[in-house]
């Protein structure tokens, strides 16, 4: 018999984060970076725990040389040649990632790119985290690999999370199935879960296993960044929102009624993403993602900055002193339709 499950599961925008008594003096005492140790690589890692995601308009060389200057990572995306790595100088091993998808191809370029370029870590990204194949890719990966920060997904609830750290032996599980802003698969497929819900579902998940997760997607303003932090995210992947800047790539086009500037932002699996890497979109294939064209926001400098700021001013509201203590200081309260209405309202106000 088919199950419904009744239970509400939450989106970012339904709920809001409850202030609190502190007694922090300023915005500046608060500590953004992180510390971790990985489960199977035994890495440590320093850095601001934000992502750009894979995806070839924010996971580029461009945004990698702004974003290592604040300790981001960017995951580049998986269509950099092995040749694109090496004419690359000085990159830092620690802020990138080498994406890759599970085919032998797959495979062979990442071993080829990693006997060039010194990097520590391995972002293995597939649209549908639940195949088997991907945890067997895994295994391949950490057994030629035994040193590497191994990132894996995309998942969306406990037990895959689970697999993914125990037999795939995976350090870092990849959160997120529908609530990318250029992601399509809730209305082609069906398939989704409430991303809030999902990342503390799956943060849970891993903690308990010693593993780390990523809440990838659904990022449209600095506070969903800190209720995902809250929600005990360790990282946190951006893509729309780190779009749009000089430093992606694309024409400003200047729309002709407005005259308001825009760049265009697609989908990995989108149409245009489709046809731009592989010249034709497969008949098999629908497409679960789409081109939609985001506001002209000049340096992506001045984005980050925001970022981090409100982040910062998060923590002062709630007597967080870092973003660590984010998830046990943080207490969100879920809010009623009406208000959550206001807010996009004004979102998109802000956006017009
Ligand atoms: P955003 O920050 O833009 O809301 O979400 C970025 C994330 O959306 C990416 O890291 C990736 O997981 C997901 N994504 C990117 N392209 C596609 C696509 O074409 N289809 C789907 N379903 N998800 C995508």
């Amino acid at each position: 018999m088919t199950k419904i499950e009744t239970e509400e599961l939450l989106d970012y925008s339904d709920v809001l984060i409850r202030p609190k008594r502190s007694t922090m003096q300023s915005r500046s005492d608060v500590e953004v970076e992180r510390n971790l140790k990985f489960k199977w690589s035994s890495q440590q890692w320093k850095g601001v725990p934000l992502i750009a995601a894979n995806m070839d308009t924010t996971g580029t060389f461009e945004v990698y040389n702004v974003l290592s200057k604040y300790g981001i990572v960017t995951a580049l995306h998986k269509f950099y040649t092995p040749g694109d790595f090496k004419v690359q100088k000085s990159l830092n091993p620690n802020m990138f990632m080498v994406s890759s998808g599970i085919s032998d191809a797959d495979f062979e370029r990442l071993q080829s790119i990693l006997s060039e370029v010194s990097c520590n870590w391995i972002c293995i990204d597939i649209a549908n985290g639940y195949l088997s194949s991907l945890v067997t890719y895994c295994k391949k990966v950490r057994e030629a690999f035994p040193d590497k920060i191994i990132v894996a997904g995309n998942v969306a609830t406990r037990e895959m999370v689970e697999e993914l750290l125990i037999n795939g032996k995976v350090d870092v599980v990849k959160v997120g199935i529908g609530p990318g802003s250029a992601c399509t698969t809730r209305l082609k497929t069906g398939v989704g879960i409430p991303q809030l819900s999902a990342v503390l579902e799956c943060s849970d998940a891993a903690h308990g296993l010693g593993g780390a997760i990523i809440a990838d997607g659904g990022i449209t303003c600095p506070g969903d960044v800190s209720k995902a932090f809250g929600a005990c995210a360790d990282f946190v992947m951006v893509g729309g929102q780190f779009a749009g800047h000089d430093q992606n790539p694309g024409e400003v086009v200047i729309d002709e009624k407005t005259g308001k500037q825009f760049k265009s932002f697609y989908g990995m699996s989108s149409k245009k993403a489709m046809e731009t890497h592989y010249g034709k979109m497969e008949k098999y294939r629908s497409s679960e993602g789409r081109e939609l064209r985001i506001p002209y926001k000049g340096d992506l400098n001045n984005t980050v900055l925001d970022y981090l700021g409100g982040i910062r001013s998060t923590c002062t509201y709630i007597g967080a002193t870092s973003i660590k203590n984010m998830g046990k200081c943080l207490s969100l309260i879920h809010i009623s339709e009406p208000t959550r209405q206001e807010a996009i309202s004004y979102a998109v106000f802000c956006l017009k």
